[in-house]
C-alpha cells in the first residue's frame, strides 16, 4: 500500500506546519508508505515559503504550486492526476478534517474491499449558523435534483483507491464538482462517520461568492430539472394566461359594464410574466454559459512549480 495525502492549501501559513506535523505522525505510527502532496492554490501568504521548506527537509512532502488562485476543486483535481500512490485521502489544510480517522478509513477499505470511503459529517463544530444552514440545505438540494444520488453532508474528504484515480484522470470537464463526480462513477463506496471540527487557525477560504460558484456547479453539472422547471412555469403562465382571457371575454358578454379599465392587474401580469420570462432566460443562460466554458477547453489549473516529484509536472 502506498498512500498519497492530497492537501489544497491557499492562505494557510497558519495552520500549514501543525497539518504537516499531524499528517506525519498519523502515517507514520501506522508504518505505511506514503508522500504528502500539498497544492498551492495561488497563496498570497508565506504558505509556499513554508511548504518549501518542509519539502527540503521531507522528501515525501511534494509540492505543486499554481500560477494563481484557481479555487478548491481544481486544486483537489491536480492533486489527484499527479498523486503517485494507490490509494489516495483528500483531506483540507485546516484540519477541520481529522487525519486521525486514517487508520479507521484504511481499515474499512481494506474490510469491505472498497473502492471508496467518504467521511459523512455527523456533527460540525465552531461554523457559523449561516454557514451550517446553507451547506444543510445546499446538500439536501443538490440531492433532490441530481441524476445521480449524491450522499449528504459530504465533503471531499475521503480515501479513493488506484481505480477511482484512473477513472478520475480520464474526466474531461474543467469545471469539475468532486464530490459528485467520484459519486456518480460507482463502484464500491462506504461512509465512514466523524465529527467535523473548528478550523485550526486562520479564517476560511470559502467566502460567499465562492461557495455560490461551488453551489453553481454542483447544480448544472449535475441536474437538468431546472430547465424543465423553467419549462413549466412557462407552461403554467400560459394556462393562467388563457384562463383570464377566457374570463375577461365571458365577462364581456355576460357583464359588460363590469369592464373597468383595469390597469392594476394588467400591471401586475407584465410584471409577473416578464419576471417568469427572465428567469427562465437566466437559467437557460447559466447553462450556456457553462457550455461556453466547457467549450473553450482552457486547462482546469496553471503549474508554476513542482518540487519533489519525480518528473517534472507541467
Ligand atoms: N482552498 C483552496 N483554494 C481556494 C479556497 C480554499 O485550495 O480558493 C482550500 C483551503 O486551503 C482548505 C480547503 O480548500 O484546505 C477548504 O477551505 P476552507 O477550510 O477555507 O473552507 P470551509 O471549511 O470554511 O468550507
Ligand atoms: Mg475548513
Amino acid at each position: 500500500m502506498y498512500l498519497s495525502v492530497i492537501v489544497p492549501c491557499f492562505n494557510e501559513e497558519e495552520v500549514i506546519v501543525e497539518t504537516y506535523r499531524r499528517l506525519t505522525q498519523v502515517v507514520q505510527s501506522q508504518g505505511w508508505r506514503y508522500e504528502l502532496v500539498f497544492i498551492n492554490d495561488g497563496s498570497r501568504d508565506k504558505t509556499l515559503t513554508l511548504l518549501k521548506q518542509l519539502a527540503v527537509q521531507d522528501p515525501r512532502v511534494r509540492v505543486l504550486s499554481f500560477s494563481r488562485n484557481f479555487g478548491h476543486q481544481p486544486a483537489v483535481s491536480a492533486g489527484i492526476r499527479y498523486c503517485s500512490g494507490n490509494i489516495a485521502i483528500i483531506i483540507d489544510a485546516d484540519l477541520q478534517d481529522p487525519p486521525e480517522l486514517f487508520p479507521a478509513m484504511v481499515d474499512l477499505y481494506q474490510k469491505e474491499q472498497a473502492n471508496v470511503v467518504y467521511a459523512v459529517r455527523k456533527e460540525r463544530k465552531g461554523e457559523s449558523f449561516f454557514k451550517l444552514w446553507s451547506a444543510r440545505t445546499f446538500y439536501r438540494l443538490i440531492n433532490s435534483l441530481s441524476e445521480v444520488p449524491l450522499p449528504l453532508d459530504t465533503g471531499d474528504f475521503r480515501l479513493i483507491d488506484a481505480k477511482v484515480i484512473r477513472e478520475f484522470k480520464k474526466l474531461q470537464e474543467r469545471n469539475k464538482y468532486i464530490r459528485g463526480l467520484i459519486s456518480w462513477m460507482g463502484f464500491k463506496q462506504v461512509p465512514i462517520e466523524y465529527s467535523r471540527d473548528e478550523r485550526f487557525a486562520g479564517a476560511t477560504k470559502y467566502p460567499l461568492s465562492k461557495m455560490l460558484k461551488f453551489a453553481q456547479t454542483g447544480l448544472l453539472y449535475f441536474s437538468k430539472k431546472p430547465l424543465t422547471v423553467a419549462l413549466s412555469l412557462g407552461f403554467i403562465s400560459i394556462l393562467v394566461g388563457l384562463g383570464l382571457a377566457i374570463w375577461v371575454f365571458a365577462s364581456s358578454v355576460l357583464r359588460p359594464e363590469s369592464l373597468v379599465p383595469g390597469w392594476a392587474s394588467t400591471v401586475i401580469m407584465v410584471i409577473f410574466f416578464g419576471g417568469i420570462q427572465l428567469l427562465t432566460i437566466g437559467v437557460l443562460g447559466e447553462y450556456i454559459g457553462s457550455i461556453f466554458d466547457e467549450l473553450k477547453k482552457r486547462p482546469e489549473f496553471i503549474v508554476s512549480e513542482s518540487i519533489n516529484f519525480d518528473e517534472n509536472v507541467q
